[in-house]
């Protein structure tokens, strides 16, 4: 397993830590320590995944969409629903650690 330092005080911390073991920083966001929290968010509300995420505005046009193909068109709206639940699981290979340079 990969090791890197906390940024806080230095200390070796192994890559899957959610937490600093000596200090107790926080190492990750919280839905990179819990990555299947946005997509169930998602599955109950579309968009609310990306929200929690903190793409607001890709969240709200989840949203939208998928309330308006359900009225309009339900299998369309089927389809975006199920979208929006895999891009809320989706997670950013290029995206950086929090706390890291
Ligand atoms: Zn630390």
């Amino acid at each position: 397993m990969a090791l890197s330092n906390c940024p806080e005080c230095k200390g070796t911390v192994s890559e899957a830590a959610r937490t600093c073991p000596h200090c107790g920083h926080p190492l990750m966001t919280f839905h990179q320590a819990y990555p299947t929290v946005p997509p169930l968010l998602s599955l109950v509300l579309p968009g609310s995944g990306q929200i929690l995420k903190g793409q607001t505005l890709m969240g709200l046009l989840f949203l939208f969409m998928t309330v308006f193909l359900y009225l309009l068109f339900f299998p369309a709206g089927l389809l975006i629903h199920f979208l929006a639940i895999v891009d809320a699981a989706w997670v950013d290979p290029n995206r950086k650690r929090f706390g890291r340079d």
